[in-house]
């Protein structure tokens, strides 16, 4: 017995780095992603760049096929299965941009998805998850353990879990929109990513050490779910109670174990933002850029104007996560 846990110890210890993805990975996945993701467009606004006295390029993946980086992981996790896996069909959980993107992927690829989604998902992400053709099944997002939810129904029926950031797969996909970037307006002085459980950010991280080697990169969640950060600052990774906070999409309680090693190896810091300097960002997003970008999709900039000052003459990345909020949601919260 002690044996057999010493050899699978072994066996992990030293598959560990292997499983770790590479930047060449991310290019795999631009492959995949190639005609089928859109190649979402880097803007920049004069009035910001007067303002920070930087030169800010903010790719907009709000702009990204249902609205969000998340397809770019989902589809080429999915694209990766073998032809049997397909056929047996997914599972996933979230509380929206994901199960939105495995649904999609899996009806642009003919795979039968599952997806567990809190009940008090947003409704117009329910609706489109539903729409995309996935079986939506409810959980309390406060009390219930989707995860084990997720890995449940997948032992059970043969399916294959897609887990929303911590996966090899999934976190190269998510590193094309940087990857793409960078191609479009070259080496960047500092590089801001919304911030979860990581995918985005360690997928950007390997495209940004490849393609800007000098470029600072800055991991940004929300004040009330800094788990992260903590995790950051300790080197080891922190749970932390399930935030309460309007970026819905950075709410995870803990950073992922992959996402976390490649962060702690190549990302630079961890900014946090407050829920009301996200509402701002929010509001010069579609006032001065006539754009709608949800609350976890504001955590980057909103970070940059926050460290305004020591950026003054640099080329400063920031990427929109998503835009995916209801209309309802967006008055009342530009309206507060
Ligand atoms: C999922 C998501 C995030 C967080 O991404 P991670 O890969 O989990 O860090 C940020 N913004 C939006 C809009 C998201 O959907």
């Amino acid at each position: 017995m002690a044996g057999t846990i010493l050899l699978v110890f072994l066996f992990l210890k030293f598959t560990m780095p292997s499983l770790l993805p590479s930047f060449q990975d991310v290019l795999d996945a631009a492959l995949r992603l190639e005609g089928i993701a859109h190649r979402t467009p880097v803007l920049q606004s004069a009035s910001l760049n007067a303002q920070l006295q930087a030169q800010v390029f903010i790719k907009c993946e709000n702009f990204q096929r249902m609205g969000a980086f998340k397809f770019r992981g989902g589809f080429n996790a999915l694209a990766k299965l073998s032809q049997a896996q397909r056929q047996a069909g997914v599972v996933a959980y979230s509380s929206g941009n994901h199960a939105q993107a495995v649904a999609l992927s899996a009806r642009i690829l003919g795979v039968p998805a599952t997806i567990f989604m809190p009940h008090d998902a947003s409704p117009a992400k329910l609706a489109a998850t539903q729409g995309y053709g996935a079986e939506v099944i409810g959980y309390d997002r406060y009390t219930e353990d989707a995860s084990a939810k997720a890995l449940q129904l997948a032992h059970q029926k043969g399916l294959t879990f897609i887990p929303p950031f911590d996966h090899a797969d999934v976190l190269a996909g998510q590193g094309t929109a940087a990857l793409e970037l960078f191609d479009e307006v070259g080496e960047l002085d500092a590089l801001f990513v919304c911030l979860g459980g990581g995918g985005l950010l360690s997928g950007s991280a390997l495209a940004a050490k490849a393609r800007s080697p000098h470029c600072k990169i800055y991991g940004v969640e929300p004040e009330a779910g800094n788990d992260t950060q903590q995790s950051f600052r300790k080197g080891e990774r922190v749970k932390i109670a399930t935030p309460v906070t309007i970026a819905d999409g950075a709410q995870t309680p803990m950073v992922g174990a992959i996402t976390f090693e490649i962060i702690k190896a190549l990302v630079d810091d961890i900014h946090t933002v407050t829920d009301s300097q996200l509402i701002e960002t929010m509001r010069f997003y579609a006032e001065r850029m006539k754009m709608v970008v949800e609350p976890t999709g504001c955590l980057s900039l909103a970070a940059a104007v926050q460290a305004a000052a020591t950026l003054r003459g640099q080329r400063v990345g920031v990427i929109i996560s998503g835009g995916n909020v209801d209309l309802a949601r967006f008055a009342q919260l530009l309206a507060s």
